[in-house]
């Protein structure tokens, strides 16, 4: 079996779901299972959709429900057979039906919790994975809609919910392979329940790791990740447009670019993956014969230190001080206590004796850190800073890596540096304002002479 994810844009028309059929026709050999996301921007609208709501702005989001349903109906329409019109009317009906009366229940009591957040986000991946179900169906694939709700099981925190990965494989294991000897079983990525069967979703971007959990849940001999560019790329393509493809990657590489920038992939996708030693490979749903990049252990061996530049915006930079403190065991501990405490995570760190700068990306209990903090410490925070980050297996084995840093970013004020305990990656913070300039230097300096084995 085979897990395909196709991602929103992949299935943003009906002329991109055209596609996706075509592509997925020709791999119908090997049982493929289709994960897909919301149709082109339906989880942002559905979410200000709730915003609207809570706002009490009542003709806007009915305007905006509207606007949803006749983007579906009209795309949907293009691809579904006569005979199965009436059941897509139907499907479109509940749902909007549904979706409509939550919105105005929440619109009366004017608040906005995890859980109907959930609720409300879920509508775009439930309602795609109807419309590619019967849009298969008119394309001469014969395929089954499975409910991602009856097999991703999650815990409770909702917009941010973990697997419960054993009851998760159970379910999995016990449905799909049966469905899928007959026909192409698809489901929507990103949302799964509760042990209770309330519904939640994995976090933003999180189709991609609803095809890792399938494609580990049933033994998938690969899971493919169907996006708008040709694979990961050397450097993110909005920030430096013409990087090169990478053509193989590691499980530890890309998780690493996942989690500092790499939009991509979904920073949890190689976990399922790795465990399970799956393959899972990027691949462009409009150019599908470009072979993509394949993530595996151990990939093709690379002659140059990096592999790719991620990067992080938004972040915000923390300087923790105290002279009280200098040379006094536990200040460390202290720092700590606190961000664990509000629930706020670090990505970056640097020390010195008295001293401790490092970065978060979730800004929102930074009020509550600062107060923390200030009763020990000195704290002091600047908010659009950026991580820009280096990620290769080589790094550690490559002399000069840093030195080739500083080198390519001496007209840029550099803010931190560290060098993960991971040694495969090598983070910068800049200014917000400086990631472009630093990207450009970084990527001219380390990709000089790219491995052809490598790097297209
Ligand atoms: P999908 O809807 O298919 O999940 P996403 O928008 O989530 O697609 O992810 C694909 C996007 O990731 C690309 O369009 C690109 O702008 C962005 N991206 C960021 N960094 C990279 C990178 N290193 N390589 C490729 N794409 C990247
Ligand atoms: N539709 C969800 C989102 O926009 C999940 C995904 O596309 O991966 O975040
Ligand atoms: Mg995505």
């Amino acid at each position: 079996m085979l897990v395909m994810k196709f991602g929103g844009t992949s299935v943003e028309s009906a002329a991109a779901i055209e596609r996706v059929a075509g592509i997925v026709k020709g791999r119908l050999a090997r049982r493929p299972v289709v994960v897909v996301s919301a149709m082109g921007k339906t989880t942002n609208k559905l979410l200000a959709i709730a915003n609207a709501a809570i706002a009490g702005q009542r003709d806007e989001y009915i305007r905006q429900i509207h606007d949803l349903r006749d983007f579906h109906s009209r795309e949907a329409r293009l691809v579904v057979p006569l005979e199965h019109r009436a059941e897509l009317d139907r499907v479109l009906d509940d749902h909007f039906q549904e979706l409509t009366e939550l919105v105005k229940g929440i619109a009366v009591i004017g608040e906005l919790t995890p859980r109907s957040i959930d609720a409300i986000s879920s509508y775009g991946e439930r309602l795609s994975s109807y419309v590619v179900t019967l849009a298969f169906n008119h394309y001469g694939l014969p395929a089954v809609h499975l409910d991602s709700r009856k097999v991703i099981v999650t815990d409770k925190r909702h917009t941010q919910a973990a697997p419960l990965f054993e009851q998760t494989y159970k379910k999995l294991e016990a449905v799909i392979p049966a469905m899928a000897a007959e026909k192409v079983v698809v489901m929507g990525g990103f949302i799964g329940a509760t042990e209770d069967g309330v519904t939640s979703t994995l976090g933003r971007g999180g189709s991609d790791f609803t095809a890792s959990i399938v494609g580990a849940g049933i033994g998938a001999e690969a899971i493919e990740i169907w996006t708008d560019v040709d694979g990961m790329l050397t450097a993110d393509p909005t920030i430096l447009p013409g990087g090169h493809r990478v053509k193989s990657i590691s499980f530890a590489e890309a998780a690493e670019l996942a989690y500092f920038g790499a939009k991509v992939l979904h920073p949890a996708t190689v976990i399922p993956a790795v465990e399970r030693n799956i393959p899972v490979l990027i691949l462009n749903s409009r150019r599908p014969e470009v072979p993509g990049t394949t993530i595996v252990a151990n990939p093709v061996p690379c002659r140059n230190a990096v592999k790719s530049i991620a990067c992080k915006r938004n972040i915000t930079l923390v300087n923790i001080q105290s002279s009280r403190m200098f040379m006094a065991h536990g200040f460390l501990r202290r720092i700590f206590e606190v961000f664990d405490r509000f629930e706020t995570s670090v990505d970056m760190i640097a020390t010195s004796e008295v001293s401790v700068s490092l970065t978060i990306d979730n800004p929102a209990r930074m009020a509550e850190v600062t107060a923390a903090l200030s009763e020990f410490a000195e704290v002091s925070t600047e908010t659009d800073q950026a991580i820009v980050c280096l990620v290769g297996e080589n790094i550690r084995n490559t002399p000069g890596v840093a030195a080739s840093v500083f080198q390519a970013l001496r007209n840029v004020n550099v803010r931190m540096i560290s060098q993960g305990a991971s040694l495969l990656n090598l983070g910068v913070v800049v200014a917000g304002k400086d990631v472009r300039t630093a990207v450009e230097a970084l990527h001219t300096e380390f990709f000089q002479d790219p491995d052809p084995e490598v790097f297209d």
